[in-house]
């Protein structure tokens, strides 16, 4: 079987159009902005630094050097927003934008004044399972559900911002119903 992370290019009509098959590969931000799913078939709609953030836009895992995997070429684009991927599907490492969320909200629980340093370190321990689907994550979850209602609403809110796109479906389940 072709390996499905190189593009080639499948057939072409007889008018010239391209057809391609495989993963194309998406640009991000290193705060999690998706720039474009179709670098290497549209390099026009690619951008060194994000137009949202101003951050630097990555196109290949900062561990292992794999291109991130963006629109599948065969298969409909989705009409739904992908998911952004978290985790390299390489190595396993995460990406700049799952380290930033989790940086973030691990500062966000640091600044907090409702939490002594047990709690406060409780909580920062949990993070990854809330993003990672383990079989911690219901620990976790339960954990955030004992703790955050001790910060009040703006803490809450924060988090939520900070952490809604990285958390598992799970997590994300159980937490914003
Ligand atoms: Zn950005
Ligand atoms: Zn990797």
């Amino acid at each position: 079987m072709n390996n499905p992370n190189t593009l080639r290019v499948k057939s072409r009509s007889a008018s010239g159009e391209v057809f391609y098959e495989g993963y194309d590969t998406a640009s991000i931000c290193e705060n999690g902005h998706l720039i474009t799913r179709n670098v290497e078939t549209h390099p026009e709609h690619s951008e060194t630094f994000c137009s949202k953030c101003g951050a630097k836009t990555v196109t290949a895992c900062g561990h292992c050097g794999q291109k991130i995997r963006g629109h599948l070429h065969g298969t409909m684009p989705s009409m739904h927003d992908e998911p952004i991927a978290k985790f390299c599907y390489n190595c396993g490492g995460s990406y700049l934008w799952t380290e930033a969320a989790l940086k973030a909200a691990t500062e966000l629980i640091a600044e907090s004044d409702a939490f002594d340093n047990e709690e406060k370190e409780r909580l920062t321990q949990s993070l990854r399972d809330v993003v990672q689907d383990t079989s911690r994550t219901q620990v976790a979850i339960m954990r955030l559900q004992k703790y955050l209602p001790k910060a009040g609403k703006q803490f809450a809110d924060a988090f939520r911002s900070i952490v809604v796109d990285i958390a598992s479906e799970a997590a994300k389940k159980a937490l914003w119903p």
